[in-house]
């Protein structure tokens, strides 16, 4: 048995064969091999989404940048490339991705799988940047699939939860390079905030709050705005930005944080909030986070206000993005414009467990959906294309080789 954790370090993995295969032929071969399979990418989920009894393949060898096309505006990389690593090659070409996550170390495949996110009114997910994909299916065979090619199924298969197959590679959608200045806004009254919630978070192309629900101000409103879309913002509802660099813990050195202080640069080292070159030891936390429709935005932060005092003693902080809404069938942006209430906990998991009930008990009735990668209690419900992603995947993988306990449970079987 091979020991290995997820990179919170609170799942611990325990297949009988962890292979790194080195080419998409080896990939191949190992599933056309093994009976159960699972793939993992960078391994930064914090529930059993990757596990295997069996076999769990890893991508981390499978990373190159394939091709950049300039005339498509497209760019081909392997499942298991990193976010960082492929934003690096395209900004040397002249070239960007529409929006990264927060942190530019996860794997492409692995993210798109979940329907991972940055923020911005008009930015989709992630996942809604893959225009075609290839996925090794359960007999090795290769197979690509497109939005021209299966214009009815592709919606289904790019938020895939790791059920149809393995990634092998990813054709994603790019644009000409573009820049960004990075301004913290700190201490935003409370009341105000909400009564401006959307003014706030639509203020320019990515807008991220970080609160710990203390009873006057939003903590710190993080605001990155593209310069080809308006000048700097002077105040944000009457607040100046900060002169000092922050971290979004206070107290915590903010030399890991992408550049701030209203500093013009590229993209991919503005959108994430922590640098490529600062790696993240294993981290001593836990991770939820729920979409709620963007008009119930403000009644979900006074919801979570109720519960501030059992909140506080267990979070880090706590970060609200919004995700423009698309056609993929298991995002939670499907269909409706949503807001992300991410929290980031301490790793005391029964209290936390304890609290995500009281949690869910709010935000459900709202309509929220929990981040596939992350912690929850509640199964999924209200994905209205949910019995076609079943019968999606049992026309993959008959057999069921790539489903895991979580993978039965998300999709009811
Ligand atoms: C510090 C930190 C910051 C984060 N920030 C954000 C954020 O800003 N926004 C956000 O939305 N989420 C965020 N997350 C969550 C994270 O983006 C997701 O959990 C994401 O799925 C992680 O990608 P991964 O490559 O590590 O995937 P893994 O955790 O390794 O796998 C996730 C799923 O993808 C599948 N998978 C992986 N690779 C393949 C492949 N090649 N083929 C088929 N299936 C595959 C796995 O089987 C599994 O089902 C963060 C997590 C951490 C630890």
């Amino acid at each position: 048995m091979v020991s290995q954790t997820n990179w919170a370090g609170n799942i611990a993995f325990s297949p009988k064969h962890w292979l790194a295969p080195g080419s998409i032929a080896a990939l191949q071969d190992d599933i056309a091999a093994h009976r159960k399979v699972r793939i993992a990418g960078s391994r930064h989920s914090f529930n059993n989404i990757v596990d295997s009894p069996e076999t769990i393949l890893s991508t981390e060898n499978l990373n190159r940048v394939i091709k950049i096309d300039s005339d498509a505006m497209t760019v081909l990389v392997e499942g298991g490339a990193r976010y960082g690593d492929v934003a690096t090659t395209i900004e040397r070409k002249g070239f960007a991705l529409a929006n990264l996550a927060s942190l530019p170390h996860i794997s492409i495949a692995g993210a798109v799988a979940t329907a991972t996110h940055g923020s911005g009114v008009n930015n989709g997910n992630l996942a809604t940047a893959v225009e075609a994909i290839q996925i090794v299916t359960a007999d090795g065979t290769l197979a690509t699939f497109s939005r021209e090619t299966h214009p009815n199924e592709f919606d289904g298969m790019v938020v895939n939860l790791g059920a149809l197959g393995a990634v092998a590679t990813l054709t994603l959608r790019i644009e000409p390079t573009f820049q960004i200045s990075q301004q913290v806004f700190p201490h935003i009254p409370l009341s105000l905030a909400l009564e401006n919630i959307d003014a706030l978070l639509g203020c320019a192309y990515s807008v991220s709050l970080f609160t710990t629900y203390g009873d006057r101000t939003i903590d710190q409103v993080w605001v990155k705005r593209r310069i080809d879309q308006g000048p700097p913002i002077s105040e944000l509802l009457g607040i100046a930005p900060a002169s000092d660099k922050l971290h979004p813990l206070a107290g915590h050195d903010p030399a890991s944080c992408t550049t701030q202080q209203g500093i013009v640069g590229p993209w991919h080292e503005r959108l994430p909030h922590f640098c490529m070159d600062f790696t993240p030891s294993s981290g001593d936390e836990l991770q939820s986070e729920y979409f709620i429709p963007r008009e119930h935005t403000a009644a979900a932060y006074r919801a979570l206000m109720v519960l501030s005092a059992e909140i506080q003693p267990l979070l880090y902080v706590s970060e609200i993005r919004t995700v423009k809404a698309d056609s993929l069938w298991l995002s939670p942006a499907f269909g409706r414009d949503v807001t992300a209430f991410h929290f980031t906990w301490r790793q005391k998991s029964n209290k936390v467990l304890a609290l995500l009930e009281k949690i869910e008990a709010l935000l459900l009735p709202l309509g929220a959906q929990p981040h596939w990668g992350k912690v929850y209690l509640h199964k999924p419900t209200g994905y209205a294309r949910m019995a076609d992603f079943v019968s999606l995947r049992q026309a993959f993988d008959l057999g069921g080789k790539f489903i895991n306990p979580y993978v039965e449970r998300a999709l009811g079987h």
